[in-house]
């Protein structure tokens, strides 16, 4: 299934150009056109969904495990790479700008340009009671 107008579909249906570094049934990985280090790769479902919820679990698992194969060719590769980060922004307030969901395998090294910031200092620890009632919140959505 594929959405017209979607630059990644039309990258998975060869009907836009890209570097492709790797494709099959399920899952395609090309370099990202903006990248934050040389190397930095995008894998996407060859099935369109905007987000990750909506993904069914095999392309989704083939994702990672793609992801996985990935950041084992960077270290190995001529590439500099001495770490990776895998990123999911899933939704605009997280940063996704492209909505066909893709999980960004970016390679790592020390003094790179490339800064991934959860907050501006370390947050208090929560009680307990908060972190139970948030995983009750998750875990009742789970359950539904
Ligand atoms: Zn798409």
């Amino acid at each position: 299934m594929t959405d017209s107008g979607c630059i990644f579909c039309e990258i998975i249906s060869d009907k836009a150009e890209a570097s492709i570094v790797f494709q099959d049934d399920f899952v395609t990985a090309f370099m990202d056109a903006f990248p934050v280090n040389p190397g930095h790769t995008l894998v996407v479902p060859n099935q369109h969904s905007p987000d990750l919820a909506g993904l069914d679990e095999l392309h989704a698992g083939k994702m990672i495990q793609l992801a996985r194969k990935l950041a084992g060719a960077l270290r190995a590769s001529s590439l500099r790479c001495e770490g990776v980060n895998l990123l999911l922004a899933d939704g605009p307030v997280a940063g996704q700008t492209v909505f066909h969901v893709h999980l960004h395998v970016i390679p790592r090294f020390i003094g790179d340009p490339c800064g991934i910031r959860l907050h501006t200092e370390p947050p208090a620890a929560p009680a307990r009671e908060q972190l139970d009632a948030h995983a009750a919140a998750i875990k009742r959505a789970l359950d539904a």
